[in-house]
């Protein structure tokens, strides 16, 4: 679902910026996918991201970043996935922590 803010936002000035509007839908979010300087592109899904970008803190958005990392390559040594398993508990005490810090969101 777009808003009709999202629409006033991104998509009417893209139009407006000579972007071409292509005959498929982007899957995440329904809008129609623009072409522009030969990249297709979701508008409202690169506006959403930025928004986020924007309202999360850096440190926690550094830890967050680190923990998908270390997630997406777990080793297979169960020795080694201990250490990692480890850290990652270290990471989501801290974020949690940090996130009652801020007072609950
Ligand atoms: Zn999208």
């Amino acid at each position: 679902m777009i808003t009709d803010e999202e629409i006033r936002k991104v998509i009417a000035p893209l139009l407006l910026s000579g972007a071409k509007m292509l005959d498929k839908h982007c899957p995440k979010c329904g809008s129609p996918l623009f072409e522009k300087d030969g990249k297709v592109f979701c508008p409202v899904c690169e506006y959403r991201e930025k928004q986020k970008k924007e309202k999360v803190k850096g440190v926690e958005e550094k830890l967050t970043e680190k923990l998908t990392q270390l997630a997406n390559s777990l080793p297979e040594d169960i020795d080694e996935l201990e250490k990692y398993l480890k850290i990652m508990g270290k990471i989501i005490e801290v974020l949690e922590k940090y996130r009652r810090l801020e007072g609950g969101r």
